[in-house]
């Protein structure tokens, strides 16, 4: 599959990774869009929200919990943080292996554009 976050969850594509084991991944973006910006993602290929099953539910929870373990431990997260999860073409998502996006170090703004 030509999937960019299959090959950098299966290591063929290098990146700045924060937290990895056998189900899930959170590396830093490319492109930073804030002082702190994050990708977590299943290593399973979901492609969107809309393609979640019940059989999701613990990574997807686990998922959550290490994001919200990993904003405790940066000091530039202490006054807050935003995830982000861009749905389908209209949203913004431009890679189809669903990922939320982990923002902070900057004011955000309301509401995103
Ligand atoms: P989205 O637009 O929500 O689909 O987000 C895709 C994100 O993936 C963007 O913020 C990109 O900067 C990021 N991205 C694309 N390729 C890579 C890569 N090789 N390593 C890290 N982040 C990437
Ligand atoms: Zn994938």
């Amino acid at each position: 599959m030509d999937c960019i976050f299959c090959k950098i969850f299966a290591g063929e594509i290098p990146s700045e990774v924060v937290y990895r084991d056998d189900d899930i991944l959170i590396f830093k973006d490319i492109d930073p869009k804030a002082p702190v910006h994050l990708l977590a993602i299943p290593g399973k290929h979901i492609e969107s929200l809309n393609d979640l099953t019940e059989s999701d539910t613990e990574v997807l929870g686990r998922l959550f919990i290490k994001m919200k373990d990993i904003a405790a431990d940066l000091p530039e997260l202490k006054n807050g943080y935003r995830i982000v999860q861009n749905n389908g073409k209209e949203a913004g998502q431009t890679v189809f292996h669903m990922h939320f996006h982990l923002f902070g170090g900057r004011r955000m703004m309301w509401p995103p554009g």
